[in-house]
């Protein structure tokens, strides 16, 4: 069986896939990179519920969750079928973890799964399902949600968590197309990125308290969430590798990391 890593990626913008840039020549060359998984999990910022929830749709909508884009966004489908046998594996896994998983029958997918999906197997042939987050509990329950999830890593499943290693929108509107990176986006993005490096993980547990200016890159903390289920999903064996840094419209960080 082919081992998959957890990988947590920074999906920007819903227009990611009409996008021409760094993170979209990374995201293309992410899913050749990794070897064909045999299904994807996806943990997305944008499916946020009170309980654990896996999508057991046989053929998952395209959702557009987003409001006032190009028209050519909402003609963008992503058809990769659906995944209700993981859906339930995973659902077992975390039961077993003293959790209270929902299997919801119908769940699509949400832009922060196929606008990065699409750049990554545009073939949309590896079956898909997502498993919602509960921002709420904050990140050490993340951790656990991804220690539950390890083992599907063993049976060729890629835990794919997509959110942003930075993400206020109210600055990307002030920053109006100003594309220089700004201070303390650098700053929080590269003490995130020396704490996952490093193997730092009380300290990202508590990055709100102590990270440089966290609470300005994340006034809430649902996009940073992913990144924490992929590190509980990584385990503590092999070295996490950072495999892409940008930064886009000055101040959303685009980095994405691999836990093997
Ligand atoms: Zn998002």
């Amino acid at each position: 069986m082919n081992r998959q890593p957890a990988i947590f990626v920074s999906h920007g913008s819903p227009t990611l896939p009409l996008e021409k840039g760094a993170a979209t020549d990374f995201l293309r060359s992410l899913g050749p990179s990794l070897g064909r998984p045999e299904a994807i999990l996806v943990v997305s910022a944008h499916w946020d519920t009170a309980r654990p929830a896996v999508s057991a749709a046989e053929h998952p909508e395209t959702i557009y969750d987003f409001y006032g884009f190009p028209p050519e966004l909402y003609r963008l489908r992503y058809p990769a079928p659906g995944a209700p046998g993981l859906a339930k594996r995973a659902a077992g896994l975390l039961a077993d973890a003293g959790m209270q998983p929902q299997v919801d029958p119908q769940r699509g997918l949400d832009h922060g799964a196929w606008t990065s999906l699409m750049l990554m197997y545009p073939q949309a042939d590896i079956p898909v399902t997502q498993l919602s987050i509960q921002s709420p509990l904050g990140p050490a329950h993340h951790v656990r949600l991804g220690e539950a999830l390890r083992p599907l890593r063993e049976e060729g499943v890629l835990i794919f968590a997509s959110g942003g290693a930075t993400h206020n929108l109210r600055e990307l509107r002030h920053q109006r197309g100003n594309p220089e990176p700004q201070p303390w986006v650098v700053e929080f993005n590269e003490w995130l990125a020396d704490a996952v490096l490093s193997g730092r993980r009380d300290d990202l547990v508590g990055y709100r308290q102590i990270a440089p200016h966290a609470v300005r890159n994340h006034p809430t903390d649902e996009h940073l969430i992913p990144l924490f289920v992929a590190l509980g999903a990584g385990g503590s064996g092999a070295r996490p590798q950072r495999v892409h840094s940008s930064i886009s419209s000055g101040v959303i960080s685009m980095d994405a990391y691999r836990f093997d």
